[in-house]
């Protein structure tokens, strides 16, 4: 088995990923800029991934590389000279992509500029202004409404300039040229589990799969979403016709259902792959239709890409009170989740990696099994009817033309029965590829 989950896996890798979360946490990051290259430095200690700067102004598509902006420091202070908002204590305090401005001016005026949550009145939203000039400050609906009447000083120290787009790309060679895409957004601040999860598990199932055989190539990508992929797919249109099966990672962490939404094909060999794995994992799960709303699949699926790319994530974005607000944090995600999610992951790698077709060399009426050794060579009862049922299946669907997904699927068994049988047959050369 591809699988190896080895006890000093279990549990390890995960607060690895949490570990990892916790120094990603503080850093500023947004769609360009310092706090990108600094995040990126920080997962070179776990994968030589390259790092990739695109100018300022370039077309990509219908789009345009824009400036980069960076961000030192901003606050807001009362008459008294007290900061009553710091970036200092929180990075969402600061509107991303506020443009730099030093001046002073009446409550009534500030308030134009400040962006609450009256719903959750303790919790700092996650705002930005990427594609219009602006300049703004986030804070808790408490904390505004303590606000007096009076003069403000608001002081941002940020640059909006030609520079670049920053990305991260790590490709991973296999036995064919034929690629995996996992691409993951990293352009959300102090957030956890939008952005920081994805990253983690990536950066994580990079490493491991280093260290794997691989059928496939793999190619992880760690972008600013939206124009990092559509950035991406512009630089690399020539190549994404090796792309046979892709997934969106963010939002793992947290303790919600994993839930997955299919690619736009519907039924591609990844939506097969993923829900063949989720409905046998024993734990509740969520399928989502495609729709052209979401994350960066968005890109992937436009229509003249039409790339298989579904996305895998545990409760979806936007569907949890805590998403881009300040209670996204560290206590939101846990390393007991980031490691269920990344076993999942692994098992769909398992899917993608094992798949294939076999012929039965002994397709005239079943192949007397007993006399190969096949009967009751496994574990309990149970066990040996499964894995008997199992070589059944896999011998009268092994006609060269379905998969062993599809022979898993059609018997209602899970692939990892399925290519145990399979290996047991190929053993006694009842098998060939
Ligand atoms: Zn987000």
């Amino acid at each position: 088995m591809f699988i190896d989950l080895s006890a000093s896996d279990t549990g390890q890798v995960g607060l690895e990923m949490y570990h990892l979360i916790s120094e990603l946490y503080p850093i500023c990051r947004s769609i360009t800029g310092n706090g990108v290259r600094k995040s990126l430095h920080i997962l070179q200690k776990f994968i030589p991934l390259e790092i990739h700067e695109v100018p300022t102004g370039m077309k990509v598509f219908d789009w345009t590389v824009p400036k980069e902006w960076n961000i030192r420091d901003a606050y807001v202070k009362n008459s008294r000279g007290e900061k009553v908002i710091d970036f200092q204590l929180s990075n969402l305090h600061l509107l991303n992509y506020s443009i730099p401005i030093h001046k002073k001016l009446p409550l009534a005026e500030l308030k134009e500029h400040l962006y609450t949550l009256p719903e959750a009145p303790d919790w700092i939203p996650y705002r930005t202004s990427y594609y219009k000039e602006n300049w703004g400050f986030c804070l808790s609906h408490n904390a505004l409404e303590n606000l007096e009447e009076g003069e403000y000083e608001v002081y941002i120290d940020s640059s909006l300039q030609d520079g670049h787009l920053t990305y991260g790309e790590y490709y991973l060679p296999g036995e064919t040229e034929d690629e995996v895409l996992f691409s993951c957004h990293i352009c959300h601040p102090s957030l956890c589990n939008d952005n920081l999860s994805g990253m983690a598990l990536a950066t994580f199932l990079a490493k491991r799969l280093t260290l794997q055989p691989r059928r496939y190539s793999y190619r992880f990508l760690f972008i600013p979403g939206t124009i990092g992929s559509i950035t991406w797919l512009c630089l690399n249109k020539n190549i994404t016709h090796n792309i046979r099966h892709g997934l969106v990672i963010s939002g793992v962490g947290d303790k919600g259902e994993i839930t997955y939404k299919r690619s736009r094909h519907g039924n591609a060999e990844i939506d097969q792959a993923v829900t063949h794995i989720l409905k046998h994992l024993g734990e509740k799960y969520r399928i989502e239709e495609f729709s052209p709303y979401g994350y960066d699949e968005r890109q992937y699926c436009s229509p003249g890409f039409n790339l298989p790319v579904g996305r895998l994530t545990r409760t979806p974005f936007g569907k949890y009170e805590e998403y881009h607000t300040s209670a996204d944090n560290l206590e939101f995600v846990s390393s007991k989740h980031l490691e269920n999610s990344w076993i999942v992951y692994l098992a769909v790698i398992d899917v993608l990696e094992n798949s294939r077709i076999y012929n039965s060399k002994n397709p005239m009426c079943e192949p007397q099994l007993g006399k190969r050794g096949l009967y009751g060579m496994l574990g309990g009862e149970q066990d040996k009817k499964d894995i008997e049922m199992a070589m059944l299946w896999v011998l009268n669907l092994s006609d060269g033309t379905h998969t062993l997904l599809d022979i898993a699927n059609r018997a209602g068994i899970s692939f990892e029965m399925v290519t145990r049988a399979t290996t047991a047959l190929l053993q006694v050369g009842l098998l060939q590829k």
